[in-house]
């Protein structure tokens, strides 16, 4: 239990192409989970809605909201000047029910600063099978350049090896099913709520 709310803080990390983000959209049916907003300074990708895949702001705007102690934790995720944050009106909605579950999906910097944060996560980092087949699921993907995908591929080394060093649960997703599977047993979600 949080030292602030009543529900279960859930912190998802892994490398892009890791299939996080499948996994989170499975957790999402979850009637007890709701999934945190983050806010970021990085443009829209194509498909991506404002309020639902994150609040798109401006420097100024993230800027204030950095001022105004909005932010549970905030990182320049890939060191290019794109700011992310994870917010504190993000935290008490998904934690203010006893059986809610929030899920935030942030970098393993985001999920050590959550840690450090007395909300006592449950941190899970998702691990793609392969370094082979992650650069394979990212170039399939198509959304980075050439530069970003190696960016992303030793990032996600270095990230690999910090989840092993901070004791982190590590979920391999070679099988999607098995691998939901895993993160609900986890989280302590049964699966006949599940739709
Ligand atoms: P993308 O730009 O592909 O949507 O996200 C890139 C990375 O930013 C992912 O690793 C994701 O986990 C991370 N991220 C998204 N939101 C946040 C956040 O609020 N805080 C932190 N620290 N990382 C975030």
């Amino acid at each position: 239990m949080s030292a602030i709310d009543k529900g279960k803080l859930v912190v998802i990390s892994g490398p892009s192409g890791s299939g996080k983000t499948t996994i989170i959209e499975r957790l999402r049916a979850h009637e007890r989970v709701s999934v945190s907003v983050s806010v970021t300074t990085r443009p829209p990708r194509e498909g991506e809605r404002d309020g639902r895949d994150y609040h798109f702001v401006d420097r100024a705007r993230f800027e204030q909201m950095l001022a105004e102690d909005a932010f549970v934790e905030t990182n320049d995720v890939f060191t290019n000047g794109h700011l992310y944050g994870s917010t504190w009106a993000e935290v008490h909605r998904g934690l203010a029910h006893p059986d809610g579950v929030l899920i935030m999906e942030v970098d393993v910097v985001g999920a050590a600063s959550l840690r450090a944060a007395d909300l006592d996560p449950l941190s899970i980092f998702i691990a793609p099978p392969s370094d082979d087949e992650l650069e394979r699921r990212l170039r399939a993907r198509g959304t980075e350049t050439d530069a970003q995908i190696e960016e992303r591929l030793a990032r996600a080394a270095a990230e690999m090896q910090e989840a092993r060093a901070a004791g982190v649960h590590i979920v391999l997703n070679d099988d999607i099913d098995e691998a939901v599977d895993r993160v609900h047993q986890l989280i302590g979600l049964d699966s006949a709520a599940r739709s």
